[in-house]
């Protein structure tokens, strides 16, 4: 059966390519043929763990928010704090264990 790896975020691109392979897309588990428009999805933009997958597939899945991009994953995640609050707290507990 298909399957698809745990990534917090996914690099979504068209591929293209013209070279006669034959991939298993990771979301419905059938053939796909490189020579088809199909899409490259990389897991944390990793390409060496990219995969092939069908176009309609991979729509599917962004619809249903199986497939966040990194922008959109950056957007749930907390803002760290500045670099001068986290100075200034640090001279706070400073003070503190001083004390
Ligand atoms: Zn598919």
């Amino acid at each position: 059966m298909a399957k698809l790896e745990p990534a917090l975020w996914w690099e979504v691109r068209r591929a293209q390519n013209s070279k006669a392979a034959t991939y298993r897309c990771p979301f419905c588990g059938y053939h796909l043929h490189a020579t088809t428009e199909h899409m490259l999805i990389s897991p944390e933009g990793d390409s060496s763990r990219r995969r092939h997958a069908h176009r309609e597939c991979v729509l599917a899945a962004r619809k249903q928010d199986r497939l966040p991009l990194r922008e959109e994953w950056i957007a749930t995640q907390p803002r760290p704090p500045s670099l001068l609050r986290r100075l200034l707290r640090r001279g706070e507990t400073g003070r503190d264990g001083a004390a």
